[in-house]
């Protein structure tokens, strides 16, 4: 990996115009390994000047031209996919496998790219009048940006920038600057697979990148995933300089344990959408909601647990949950663990003394598990974002889909319940995006699409799938007569059919 992670415009490797560099941590070891170039407003011109410029020839290849792409490039992302596991390891901290799962996921969207002749195709309606036909056609933006969270730096690039590749768009990525040499790999394969310099453009950096991209006037669309104050900011930004924006925010998702649930099943499923990742996704779990006296059995089960997860660097083959990913947010992870204990919730497992020998300057916090907890604290109101999963005890099941209605917050949740019943009523009537029935994490295959509700999500589009392919283009609809047809002469009202 390079010492000091580079913009990749118009198919060149630069340090840019800035003077600027952050630090890129080993959060296993809490090391400096590296550092990265922030971007400038000069790097974002460099970057839209070569995407613009790329734009028309790009545009103009045929959707299986550019699907040929999308396969090639599928196929050396598979053959890289270890080396690309391992950058994710070296700079997330997520455990090998898990980056594993992330590059896979990643994948499957660059799989589902690939359809994109099928994807574009319009309708036709043949004899909208006499001798007259009428169809649509998707067209593609321009250039446009993706700007990307840290705890994903493989998987949620991969999200938006097929897509709007496979659509004739021309990329610019910004991705996290805590983790971002996943996104140089992904430009050296995009070359290596036959795409043109200058369609897909990395610029590193932080908020001068960012605010540099929500002002360029020749940047048509935006697509930001990250914590919900910065994505409102993102879509305010953006739409007022007349940009089209999706704008994916944080989450606090539910599990609902219905006193009819399979327990061991949905202890199982706790363990991983609570603390996989150690909670640094946006679809884990950070409140059970016990129904009914199913709190009790819950804990007992639970509380064991979590104590023996086993955290140990992500490269450690057994490890189940690495570290945090940097020293800033173990702080403030930790922060709502006191908060917690403060406001009188019952910190079950307390993961804050955890030390690991050999590793004691990494970002390491143990599995915390709180019991009572209530709505007016802040560890159920706001997103912790780290391994720590808050137990609400609540009397009826209308209680639990209160409690999830009222959250500012909608992105995932989940039922656990063997009444059909129950799972149908809370699939139609919950306030969120994305939900599980006896499934903890349902993030939506590729040929779904992706977005959560409420705070979760600003803006009309979700990403990916179907959703995708619809924001990164425009619809055009041609009426067309050749002039071998009826002539009608010069017409003063309004057309109408027949
Ligand atoms: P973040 O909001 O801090 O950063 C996201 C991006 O915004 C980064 O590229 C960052 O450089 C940039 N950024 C940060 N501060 C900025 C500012 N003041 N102005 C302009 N740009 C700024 O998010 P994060 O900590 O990297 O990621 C974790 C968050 O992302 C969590 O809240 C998580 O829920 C959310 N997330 C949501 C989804 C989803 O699909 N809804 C998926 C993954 C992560």
């Amino acid at each position: 990996m390079d010492p000091i992670v580079h913009h990749i415009i118009g198919g060149q490797r630069t340090a840019g115009h800035g003077t600027r560099q952050s630090d890129v941590f080993n959060p296993a070891t809490g090391q400096v390994a590296r550092k990265v170039v922030l971007g400038t407003r000069a790097d974002v011109d460099a970057a839209v000047a070569a995407a613009s410029a790329a734009f028309p020839a790009w545009a103009a290849q045929t959707p299986l031209a550019r699907a040929r792409v999308m396969f090639r490039f599928r196929d050396l992302l598979e053959q890289n996919a270890a080396k690309m596991s391992a950058i994710v390891t070296a700079e997330h901290g997520k455990v090998l496998s898990d980056a594993g799962g992330e590059v896979t996921r990643g994948l499957e969207v660059v799989e589902f790219a690939c359809g994109i002749p099928d994807l574009l195709k319009g309708e036709f309606s043949d004899s909208v009048g006499r001798g007259v036909d009428s169809f649509s056609l998707r067209q593609p933006l321009g250039v446009v940006a993706g700007i990307t969270p840290f705890n994903f730096p493989c998987m949620v690039p991969l999200w938006m920038a097929p897509i709007a590749l496979a659509c004739g768009n021309t990329f610019i990525l910004k991705p996290s600057e805590r983790d971002p040499s996943a996104s140089l790999l992904l430009a050296d394969l995009l070359k290596q697979a036959g795409l043109p310099d200058g369609v897909f453009n990395v610029v590193q950096g932080d908020k001068e990148a960012v605010d540099a991209i929500l002002e360029h006037p020749d940047i048509a669309a935006v697509s930001f995933v990250g914590s919900t104050p910065i994505a409102e900011y993102i879509y305010r930004t953006g739409t007022a300089t007349g940009k089209r924006v999706q704008a994916l925010g944080g989450a606090k998702n539910h599990m609902v344990v219905m006193p009819d649930a399979d327990l061991e099943q949905a202890t199982d499923a706790l363990m991983g959408a609570g603390y996989g990742a150690a909670g640094e996704r946006c679809m884990a779990i950070s409140v059970a909601v016990a129904v009914g006296g199913i709190g009790d059995a819950l804990i007992e089960k639970l509380a064991p647990r979590v104590r023996a997860l086993k955290v140990a660097p992500g490269t450690d083959p057994e490890a189940e949950m690495g570290p945090l990913v940097t020293g800033t947010h173990l702080n403030k992870v930790r922060g709502y663990v006191d908060a917690g204990v403060a406001a009188g919730a019952k910190l079950v497992v307390d993961g804050r003394d955890l030390k690991l020998q050999g590793y004691e300057d990494g970002f390491y916090l143990g599995g915390c598990l709180f019991d009572d907890v209530t709505p007016d604290m802040t560890i159920y109101k706001e997103e912790i974002f780290g391994p720590v999963l808050s137990v609400v005890r609540v009397e009826k099941f209308d209680d639990a889909m209160k409690l999830i209605n009222e959250h500012e917050y909608g992105n995932g949740t989940a039922v656990f319940t063997r009444d059909g019943d129950v799972a149908r009523a809370f699939m139609n009537g919950v306030q969120v995006g994305m939900v599980g029935i006896n499934v903890p994490i349902p993030v939506p295959v590729a040929y779904h699409s992706f977005g959560g509700w409420k705070r979760s999500l600003f803006g009309d589009h979700h990403v990916y799938g179907r959703e995708g392919v619809r924001f990164y283009t425009k619809l055009k609809t041609v009426t067309s007569r050749w002039p071998t047809g009826i002539r009608a002469g010069a017409q003063f009202v309004m057309p109408t059919t027949g």
